[in-house]
């Protein structure tokens, strides 16, 4: 039987843990946030308000509603916060061990019969679920960058996960506003699963010469009605965000075909991760995104 979800945790409050919290908090749900930074927090919130405030000036939404919902959502310092949540979902760094600890320390602090969600673009909800004290209460929620705009949420059940666990996170997705793509446990699941190797294969693209920056992003904006060109669309995922998803297509399906590009693992060997560093295959430091290459 399918559970109620009234309240959400959310470890990891970045891009996309600020994202779920502002569409969860629009649905009516009290949110509380984690994150290991305590200033990834307070820019959370403020990141949150200022996108809901968008929203009311472009008529999207209604003032009053923002207040509410801005009402609804506070911050944690530790796990222990977490406690009376119904549903905690996972969205810190795309790093195995990072999670894997995530949900060593997370699971003692909540009650028997919360739910435990990843965020993870690409890593095995199986084996993550085995570093939890309830793998079959574990499930992968995967949304969409940016949440609040994008209409797909993919959910994919580990080896264990009960019916309960996949109707109940079915039926939370749906209250939403989002539909839903089921997709079984293989690495980067589905849209990632295409998605990335296009990009990486940008990066290939410019890596050997055949076009600069621009030229691969107007001949994928033009040529292909994307729109925007990958390497615009690597920089707003975080490039270090692609090389872990490419990484783990090419441990988990052992085919050369997912090799992550050279030019990849040197951006980010730099720092360059992209607009939340101010520069990836584009420079954003100044008024208008200068190409990088
Ligand atoms: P991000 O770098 O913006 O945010 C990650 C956050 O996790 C940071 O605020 C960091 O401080 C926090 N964090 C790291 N270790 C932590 C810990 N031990 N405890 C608590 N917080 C910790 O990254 P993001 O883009 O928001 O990605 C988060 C997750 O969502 C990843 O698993 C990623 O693969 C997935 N995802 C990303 C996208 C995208 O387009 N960026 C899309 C879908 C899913």
């Amino acid at each position: 039987m399918a559970q109620t979800i009234r309240k959400i945790g959310i470890v990891g409050a970045g891009q996309m843990g600020n994202g779920i919290a502002h569409v969860c908090s629009l649905a009516g749900m009290p949110v509380v946030m984690h994150d290991a930074s305590a200033d990834r927090m307070k820019a959370a919130l403020a990141t949150i308000s200022g996108n809901m405030a968008r929203d009311v000036s472009r008529q999207r939404l209604k003032d009053e509603d923002r207040q509410t919902a801005l009402k609804r959502i506070s911050t944690v310092d530790s796990f222990e916060g977490l406690s009376d949540c119904d549903l905690v979902i996972e969205a810190a760094t795309e790093k195995e061990e990072v999670k894997r600890k995530i949900f060593t320390d997370l699971c003692p602090a909540l009650k028997p019969e919360a739910l435990v969600a990843t965020n993870t673009s690409s890593i095995s909800i199986t084996r993550l679920a085995a570093s939890t004290d309830r793998p079959e209460k574990f499930i992968g929620i995967h949304f969409m960058n940016p949440v609040p705009r994008m209409e797909l949420v993919e959910v994919i059940r580990g080896i264990a996960t009960n019916d309960a666990t996949f109707e109940t996170s079915k039926a939370f997705v749906l209250k939403l506003g989002k539909r839903i793509a089921v997709s079984e446990d293989f690495p980067a699941f589905i849209v990632n699963r295409i998605l990335l190797p296009m990009i990486n294969e940008a990066i290939y693209t410019l890596y050997e010469g055949v076009g600069n920056v621009e030229a691969i992003d107007t001949a994928m904006r033009l040529g292909a009605h994307h729109p925007m060109g990958p390497l615009e669309l690597a920089d707003f995922i975080g490039l270090d965000t692609c090389l872990s998803v490419m990484q783990v297509l090419h441990e988990g399906l052992a085919d050369s075909k997912y090799r992550p590009c050279p030019l990849l693992v040197k951006y980010v060997e730099a720092g360059w991760l992209g607009r939340k560093a101010q520069r990836g295959f584009y420079d954003y430091r100044g008024e208008k995104p200068v190409p990088t290459r």
